[in-house]
């Protein structure tokens, strides 16, 4: 007995040590010199899901590696939170709750990290060019992202509200808010109407989610503040090119998820092509909608730095990447996330631009490295879905859990716990409880805050 508890303890304090220098340890140096004199250089362009991923992994595989270095370059000294920018744009969430300093992630950490703007990427020379210099690198690993594709339809630029960032979804509040102002000051019953008319064109996940979150946010919260309102007819119109919502889903969740927003009254019109915006409407193959609001959710493109490399892309923009997500005749290229275009080795299928799968591919990406720098081959990258939530407004969501699919409450209460323990800082977490719980007593905010 004594014997097995004399073992256990010897398992147990080397990694009970091993935790508190970690926590304990302040990140030592951050010296551009370390970087450059470092036999292995790995720069990690993007702390975004994906490159973060990337780099809190490496730091765990190589931890004995003191000959490696690694650098992290991002324009912003945050990680942001996408998913829950619903919640922000529905005015249950300030927007500092979802964003996390990504030096608070050095602390016992040894990467280093450059807040910088990434200018250009030179494959041949193996540096990129930023706004704080060259880095030269022997390993690249590629993950800034993607911005709303804006196909060339007319007025589509000039007139449709991206959402795609924090300041994306203040600004959706206060559109919202200026536009129910404006129907409310306006004696015109077809203007007044246009006012009260919010079409979204794209009925992929982020298309859905913002219908939803156009719907919550009005009568949860601002019709509440304009209750002389509540008898106009409010009209949110969600425009899908394909044959059902949500494509990359199972056609199980698509319907379901078609159900509820039938149900709360937002219009689904699938099959439908957007062709031209203007101010006052947006024209469709199947006719025109007199309208001042309209959001554009269809698709993503890689960022002009991407799309300036020379090598193969696929329509969007994205780096066709080999099975271990390395570009073709550049190995000691990882790109990942939004920025590349991969299949699961597995399945064969395009692996979807999500934040689990960049979460997945940064995971894997660092073990690939450390693994060459042991001299040692890996196998290909297969994606394990965990599976599938989607917000749907007002106390309602979609869950796919395995086959298993289901809506209402259950999955609106599993979105939140789950993002809740998924976003990687106490702080925010506390800062999410406490505005979730205060819209939840006392409403959403509806203070308009102009940012420009
Ligand atoms: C509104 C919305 C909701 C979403 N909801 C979900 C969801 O519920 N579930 C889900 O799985 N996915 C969701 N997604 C998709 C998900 O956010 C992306 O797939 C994911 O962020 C991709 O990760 P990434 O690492 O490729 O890029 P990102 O996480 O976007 O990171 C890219 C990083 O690169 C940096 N960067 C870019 N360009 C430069 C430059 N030139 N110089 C310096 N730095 C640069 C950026 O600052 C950023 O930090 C959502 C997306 C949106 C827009």
């Amino acid at each position: 007995m004594i014997q097995t508890f004399s073992n256990a303890l010897q398992r147990i304090l080397p990694s009970a040590t091993r935790l508190v220098q970690k926590v304990t340890r302040q990140h030592y140096t951050e010296t551009q010199a370390d970087y450059l004199s470092a036999k292995t250089r790995i720069l990690i362009l993007g702390a975004g899901f994906g490159g973060l991923t990337t780099a809190l992994s490496l730091d765990r595989l190589l931890e004995s590696a003191q000959d490696v270095s690694v650098l992290v370059v991002d324009r912003n000294n945050y990680s942001f939170f996408h998913p829950l920018l619903w919640t922000v744009a529905s005015g249950r969430t300030s927007p500092s709750s979802i964003v996390v300093p990504i030096r608070t992630f050095q602390r016992g950490r040894s990467f280093h990290l450059l807040h910088a703007e990434i200018q250009r990427i030179d494959l041949a020379e193996k540096t990129v060019y930023t706004s704080a210099g060259p880095r030269p690198y022997d390993y690249l690993v590629l993950g800034i992202g993607s911005v709303t594709a804006f196909p060339n339809l007319p007025g589509l630029k000039e007139h449709a509200l991206p959402f795609h960032s924090p300041a994306h979804a203040m600004e959706l509040r206060n559109h919202l808010i200026d536009a129910v102002e404006n129907a409310h000051q306006s004696q015109d019953q077809a203007e007044r109407k246009a006012w009260l008319t919010f079409v979204v064109g794209g009925g992929g996940d982020t298309g859905v989610e913002l219908a939803a979150t156009i719907y919550d946010y009005l009568v949860d919260g601002l019709y509440k503040r304009y209750p002389w309102l509540n008898d106009s007819k409010t009209r949110i119109v969600l425009i899908g090119r394909a044959e059902r919502l949500m494509p990359m889903s199972t056609p199980g969740t698509s319907q379901k998820v078609e159900q509820v927003l039938k149900e709360q009254g937002i219009e689904v019109q699938t099959g439908v092509a957007v062709e031209a915006v203007t101010e006052n409407s947006v024209k469709t193959s199947q006719g025109e909608i007199p309208m001042h609001t309209f959001f554009w959710a269809a698709g993503i493109s890689a960022p002009s730095i991407v799309r300036d490399l020379d090598v193969k892309q696929a329509g969007n923009g994205a780096i066709i990447v080999n099975d271990h997500l390395q570009i073709p005749g550049h190995e000691e290229v990882f790109v990942l996330g939004d920025t590349a275009w991969a299949y699961d080795a597995a399945t064969k299928m395009a692996i979807p631009p999500t934040a689990q799968a960049a979460e997945h591919q940064g995971a894997y990406t660092a073990e690939v490295l450390a693994g060459l720098l042991k001299g040692k081959t890996s196998g290909p990258f297969v994606f394990n879905p965990r599976g599938h939530l989607a917000l749907l407004g007002r106390r309602t969501g979609v869950a796919q859990v395995g086959s298993f699919v289901f809506t209402g409450i259950a999955a609106w209460a599993l979105w939140h716990a789950y993002y809740l323990l998924h976003i990687p800082s106490w702080r925010s977490r506390l800062l999410l409880l406490v505005n979730w719980g205060l819209a939840a007593i006392a409403g959403p905010e509806t203070s308009q805050l102009r940012l420009e």
